[in-house]
């Protein structure tokens, strides 16, 4: 995740949530990818604090340093390095084609390259580590299939190198939208008081977000027919509760809406407050937060290293 915004619900259900559900089944690294956040302007303070503040999301979240490793993207010198390598098998056409590039560039007058290289960047920080799957939320699932293009190119112009990696969606909640703008997705970018609930906010806030969630003009929950405001307070009630399908249409069918804004509202808070209350927990001592990022770097750093040896050997760099 970029440490730049505040995280929100989105970012917990579309890909936090995943993280602490899989951390046992696989080996994983999570990052922290702060050379991201700086394709867009950060205030260098803010964006010091902000890596933190990430790092004990992902702690208060249930990512459990012990099996999993936690990481800062520039803190391994071999991110930026392969991204190079990688830039030079990546043909311009297909960065310009990437929908995030198009949006985040029609938002500027002037476009920085980084903008550009950003999916390359992402490529490398999943390719260093030969990644078999990456848990992510639907809007990286096309920089996920760009990675897949950009190892499989990779791999048939310098022989077998790559692991292609997998992407895996949550089966809800890959998508969750703005509370504000059910046809936007919740953004941590987006500026509107109601567009979403961060993962920080005081549980007044959130019931405040909620209720005032853009719906529409039927009368009653129908799960089945629900527009796109309904549909999304749904999934996330059902992303946090776990319900089935059955469940959620026992529950909800024929219910006004302010109770469902209600129903959501407690089940969001419900979650938020012990979550909260661990990320006071681990704030307190700002040490353990360093100890846990240097030591994540230091356990990836030397697979960094012997993928990046790898590629300049195939590519016939100076070894
Ligand atoms: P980012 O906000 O780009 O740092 O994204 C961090 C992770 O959160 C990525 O895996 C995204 O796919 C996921 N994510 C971001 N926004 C949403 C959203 N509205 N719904 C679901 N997942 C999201």
């Amino acid at each position: 995740m970029q440490p730049s915004g505040n995280l929100h619900i989105g970012n917990y259900l579309g890909a936090l949530k995943n993280w602490v559900r899989i951390q046992n089944d696989y080996e994983c690294i999570f990052c922290i990818v702060d050379l991201h956040a700086v394709t867009v302007y950060q205030e260098p303070a803010e964006l010091r604090a902000k890596i933190r503040e990430i790092a004990a999301l992902y702690l208060a979240a249930g990512v459990d340093p012990h099996a999993s490793s936690i990481m800062v993207q520039s803190g391994v010198a071999a991110h930026a390095e392969l991204a190079w390598m990688l830039t030079c098998v990546t043909p311009v056409g297909w960065l310009e084609r990437m929908t995030q590039y198009k949006a985040k560039a029609a938002k500027q007058e002037s476009v920085g390259d980084g903008l550009l290289q950003y999916p390359v960047l992402m490529a490398a920080d999943i390719l260093l580590y030969q990644a078999g799957i990456v848990p992510v939320g639907e809007d990286q699932a096309q920089h996920l299939e760009l990675t897949r293009d950009i190892a499989q190119r990779f791999n048939s112009l310098y022989g077998e190198t790559f692991v292609v990696p997998n992407t895996s969606l949550p089966t809800v909640g890959a998508r969750v939208m703005g509370l504000d703008d059910p046809t936007q997705k919740m953004s941590k970018s987006a500026t509107g008081a109601n567009h979403a609930v961060a993962l920080l906010d005081p549980p007044e806030q959130v019931r405040k977000t909620i209720m005032r969630a853009t719906t529409d003009s039927k009368p009653a929950v129908e799960v089945e027919t629900a527009g796109p405001g309904v549909l999304n307070l749904l999934s996330i009630y059902q992303a946090f509760s776990d319900a089935s399908d059955d469940q959620m249409k026992q529950r909800f069918n024929g219910m006004r809406y302010g109770d469902l804004k209600k129903a959501v509202a407690e089940m969001v808070i419900s979650h938020l407050e012990p979550f909260q209350r661990r990320y006071r927990d681990i704030t307190a001592d700002p040490g353990y937060l360093d100890r846990v990022l240097r030591e994540g770097a230091a356990r990836v750093a030397p697979i960094a290293r012997s993928t990046v040896e790898l590629v300049k050997e195939r590519m016939g760099l100076y070894t």
